[in-house]
């Protein structure tokens, strides 16, 4: 079956009581039991809930993968998975992966004993210097957030695996519409459902997919036992969204490449990162990897000034972190998303003062590029 018939139809079965077309809100923090060990596989809303069950069929096949657990937020679902580490354990984590990533790390988890080391996953010599003996994963974003840097997640994978590694990735910027980590090798996926998957900026949430059978088990132990769950209204909100993924998508990447192309050709405009562009480096492996480029396009303008007065003239493109809505937003990641990632690594990233990043929304694309023209000038 093709993508869209999926995202339709998987998970998404008339409800058995009514014949309700669309999954309903199962608003319930328990169920009535027949009798004692007699139920009918629903016993407490932290454990199972049918409106989350059936976003977790949804994603799962979405992504190609058998199993899938949806959580409060992105942090919490990328939180679940480093649980599979212990104390003494090892991870390397990419440079340039979203700050909430690297600070759960860094002050989290770094309290209890899990070690790691930032890597270029990008460079596979590199990444191949950062293991130990007692690496247990790498942790990868492809793009990369906001300078869009393109990992080889095979070659990833093969060099992981030969050294006993899981290898997750965060698929949160492409979406399985676009990349579908599984089929190159990736052992799990990590998503913030609040970007695409749910796609109206109206509801923050995670998920985790993956194959292997004793990690999901230990995944949905962990989803039991911390009990960081989406709630039935927010799955409902997802499962919504990604019945029009695909056509967003669509229309975000339509979109994110007429406005890299205009600020890659405009003169204020020093230079734009966009893996659909042929000038970014890793264009051809983007291309083989991915099946679109999506909306996230991030240029610099050369210094704060600047940066600063496109920020403050947009008058369509709004504002504000976050991505993957049908809203074009903007943002300025040195002081927004990034502000606590050091000045110095920030610099080494190419996350300059005077870089700027937008999600270009699904609205009329002569209308993003007027804003963005008028907010230059
Ligand atoms: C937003 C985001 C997260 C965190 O997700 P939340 O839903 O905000 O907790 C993780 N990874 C990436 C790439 C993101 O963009």
């Amino acid at each position: 079956m093709g993508f869209s018939t999926i995202a339709i139809h998987a998970g998404n079965d008339p409800d058995p009581t009514t014949g309700a077309v669309s999954v309903p809100i199962y608003q319930t923090s328990t169920y009535a039991q027949d009798g004692l060990g007699r139920h009918k596989g629903y016993e407490y809303a932290r454990t199972q809930n049918p409106t989350r069950a059936a976003l977790e069929t949804n994603i799962a096949a979405l992504e190609g993968a058998r199993f899938g657990f949806a959580f409060a937020s992105g942090m919490s679902a990328i939180d679940a998975v480093l649980k599979l580490v212990t104390a003494g354990e090892h991870v390397i984590l990419g440079d340039n992966t979203y700050g909430g990533t690297f600070r759960l790390f860094s002050r989290v988890l770094a309290d209890y004993g899990v070690q790691f080391d930032l890597s270029d996953t990008s460079d596979t010599a590199s990444l191949e210097q950062a293991f130990r003996p007692n690496t247990k994963m790498v942790f990868v974003e492809t793009p990369t957030n906001p300078v869009m840097t393109v990992t080889d997640l095979a070659a990833v994978s093969d060099i992981a695996h030969a050294r006993g590694a899981r290898v997750v990735c965060d698929n949160t910027f492409m979406s399985p519409y676009f990349q579908r980590p599984i089929e190159h090798g990736v052992d799990i996926v990590v998503h913030s459902t609040t970007k695409y998957l749910n796609g109206h900026s109206d509801s923050v949430g995670g998920f985790v997919a993956l194959n292997d059978e004793a990690d999901a088990e230990r995944i949905g132990f962990i989803q039991n036992s911390v009990g960081a769950i989406l709630s039935p209204f927010d799955s409902f909100l997802v499962l919504r969204g990604t019945k029009t993924l695909a056509v967003r998508m669509e229309a975000h990447d339509r979109n994110g490449r007429v406005v890299a192309n205009f600020l890659a050709e405009h003169p204020r405009i020093e230079k734009v990162y966009y893996p659909g562009l042929a000038s970014h480096p890793q264009h051809e492996l983007a291309k083989r990897q991915q099946t679109g480029f999506g909306g996230m396009v991030s240029f610099e303008t050369g210094s704060l000034d600047n940066a600063k007065k496109v920020l403050e003239n947009v008058k369509l493109c709004i504002l504000g972190e976050s991505l993957g809505g049908v809203e074009s937003l903007i943002s300025h990641p040195a002081s927004m998303t990034h502000a606590s990632v050091p000045a110095e690594k920030r610099a080494a990233l190419g996350i300059t003062d005077g870089l700027v990043r937008i999600s270009v929304g699904i609205e009329d694309v002569e209308d993003i590029i007027a804003d963005l023209d008028q907010a230059l000038s």
